[in-house]
This record gives structure tokens, C-alpha cells and sequence, in this order.
């Protein structure tokens, strides 16, 4: 049995090295694809943008179906709004209608069938891919955490530019993030600590500020947050409130939200139904209309919120 122990001992060791390899590789490649779905046309020009507190996005009458419409199903109908620079505009609606399509669209992940997306007038249809993702920074739904250090997994955020983040860039962007504390305070190592698997597990709140890191990391004129859909406790889902408004100053923002509760200081708050807007103004106005579509979802997300007891008391304090 000691005989077998040994080379059955390395077998299990390189068989989760090999494992644990896999998923990052995997995960990478689930970034890579999503990367590379739209050709450039030929001899497209780079967005021109005249400072980074200086970016307008506009949605102009968007029809898009995934596939082109193949399947017949379009998940947007001609759908308009704007996002000024330095605002911060909301959109929300029913599970699968649409929020983070819109959000998808912006970043140039996929071509649409009808009207345009605009940043600052300029149509990111005929302008390189490469130049519209260096402006945007994108919080996901779910982070990926590669087993590497906090710097690696920060610094990987300058993806879709040609370099990775410099330590100094990784500091800062911690910094807006408000994960910095967190850093100097709690990892031994500082930025050099190993986290995921294999090194330090992150909570859910933590993992959220790594990528409000990430993201943060090429100072982009413009940000998307994908709310994460699994719910934060009361007190995460402030601080992360907390980080988001502080990222957000002096850009241009889309919030992806699937809770009200952290979307009322929006200045514009756009409901989705049907691939249409249904609604839009800022949260008192839209909370006015009784028997409205956001008035409905508000109080039917505060029930639930009472019920289970977690976040009501951000939506009782609005
Ligand atoms: P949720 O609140 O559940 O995240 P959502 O409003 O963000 O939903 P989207 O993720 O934008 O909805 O999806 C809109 C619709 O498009 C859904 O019906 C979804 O199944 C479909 N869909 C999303 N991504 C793809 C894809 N890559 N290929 C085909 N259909 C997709």
C-alpha cells in the first residue's frame, strides 16, 4: 500500500492542477467568445470621444432577435432612450425581457436588424469593435475569479485593449472600487494574494468590488452594471450601492437592475415589456402611477422582500 501511496498521492495532485486549469481555461474562453461575434466593416474608423466625462449613449428605435431573427422571436421591438453624460440610467423589467440584451448591444457583442446605437452621434455599427470596448467598463452578473492573485484578477480587466493593467492602474482602480481597505487591511500578501480555489474565497460583495475593479481599470467614459441577480444582505447590497455610486461619478452609466431597491437615484428609469419601453421617468414619478408597470413591480418585490426579510428596509427608506 506505501508503495502505492506515493504515485497515487501525484496523480491526485496533477489531476487537480490539470482540473483547476481547465476552468480557468474555460473560463477564459467563455470572455474570448463572446469577444470575437462581430466583424469590423472594412476601413472602419475609431470612436472619437472628447473626454471621458463627455460620453452620450443613445438607443434609437433597436429592433434585435438573437440569430437574426431565425428562431422569429424578437426580444427588442424598437426600443429608444438616451443616457446623458454623467447620468445614470436604469433599466428594469420582468425576468427575460430584455435588460441585459440591451447592455450586450451597447458593448457591440452582437450587430442589430433596425435603428441605431449611438455614442456621442457616432453609430458603433461602423466604428471598430476595439475602440467601443476600450470606453466601456462592464460589471457582470457573475464575476469570474481565475486562481491567480487579487493584481491578476484586477489587472486582467484591460482585456479588449492589448495590455494588462499596471500595479499602479490595479491600485487605483481598487481604490474607486472601494476594495482597497479590503485589501491592505485583510490579505496577508496585499495585491499579491492568491484567491479563488485554491487561495483566498471572496464573499459575494467582495467578488462584485474585484469586478467594479476590472472594470474600472481603463478609466472608460462609459459603465455598465449587470446587477447580479443573486441577493446580496442588506448591508452588502449598500456597500455595493456605495462602490457603484462612486464608480459612476463623472461617466456615463446603465444599470442592468433586477432590484428596484438599488436603482431609485436613477435619473432615468426605463421599464421594459413586451421589447418595448413601457415606462420611463425617475423612481417618484414612475412610484406615482397607480397600477403602473413599476409601481406593480415595487410592490410586488417589497412583499417579497418582507416576506423573506432581506432588503426591505432599502425600499421602506424610499
Ligand atoms: P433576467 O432578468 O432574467 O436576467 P433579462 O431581462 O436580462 O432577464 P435577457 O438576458 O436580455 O433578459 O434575455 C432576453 C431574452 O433573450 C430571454 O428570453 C433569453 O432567453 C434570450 N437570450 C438571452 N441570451 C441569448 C442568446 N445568447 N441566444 C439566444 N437567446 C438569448
Amino acid at each position: 500500500i506505501l508503495q502505492l501511496y506515493v504515485p497515487l498521492n501525484f496523480l491526485g495532485t496533477y489531476y487537480r492542477m490539470i482540473k483547476q486549469c481547465m476552468v480557468d481555461v474555460e473560463a477564459m474562453f467563455r470572455l474570448m467568445k463572446e469577444n470575437n461575434d462581430v466583424p469590423d466593416e472594412d476601413g472602419a474608423a475609431d470612436l472619437a470621444l472628447p473626454g471621458r466625462d463627455d460620453a452620450r449613449v443613445d438607443f434609437e428605435g433597436v429592433k434585435f432577435a438573437y440569430s437574426g431573427g431565425a428562431d422569429g422571436r424578437q426580444i427588442l421591438r424598437g426600443v429608444s432612450f438616451s443616457v446623458e453624460p454623467g447620468q445614470k440610467v436604469a433599466i428594469v423589467g420582468s425576468s427575460g425581457a430584455g435588460k441585459s440584451t440591451i447592455g450586450k448591444l451597447l458593448y457591440r457583442l452582437y450587430d442589430i436588424q433596425g435603428g441605431a446605437v449611438l455614442i456621442n452621434g457616432q453609430n458603433i455599427a461602423k466604428i471598430t469593435q476595439r475602440s467601443v470596448r476600450c470606453a466601456i467598463g462592464i460589471v457582470p452578473q457573475d464575476c469570474v475569479l481565475f486562481n491567480d492573485t487579487i493584481e491578476y484578477n484586477i489587472a486582467f480587466g484591460k482585456l479588449g485593449t492589448s495590455t494588462m493593467g499596471t500595479i499602479e492602474e490595479v491600485k487605483r482602480a481598487a481604490k474607486a472600487a472601494q476594495f482597497s481597505k479590503f485589501v491592505d487591511e485583510q490579505c496577508k500578501d496585499g495585491y499579491q494574494t492568491l484567491v479563488g480555489e485554491r487561495g483566498l474565497r471572496l464573499s459575494g460583495g467582495e467578488k462584485q468590488r474585484v469586478a467594479i475593479a476590472r472594470a474600472l481599470l481603463k478609466d472608460p467614459p462609459i459603465m455598465i452594471y449587470d446587477e447580479a441577480t443573486s441577493s446580496l444582505d442588506t448591508h452588502t447590497e449598500k456597500e455595493i450601492m456605495l462602490s457603484i455610486n462612486e464608480a459612476a461619478k463623472g461617466r456615463t452609466n446603465l444599470v442592468i437592475a433586477h432590484r428596484l431597491s438599488t436603482i431609485m437615484d436613477s435619473d432615468c428609469i426605463i421599464v421594459l415589456k413586451d421589447g418595448e419601453v413601457a415606462e420611463r421617468g425617475d423612481h417618484p414619478t414612475l412610484y406615482e402611477k397607480s397600477g403602473g408597470l413599476y409601481r406593480t413591480m415595487w410592490d410586488s418585490q417589497l412583499q417579497n422582500a418582507l416576506s423573506s426579510g432581506e432588503s426591505a428596509s432599502n425600499m421602506l427608506a424610499a
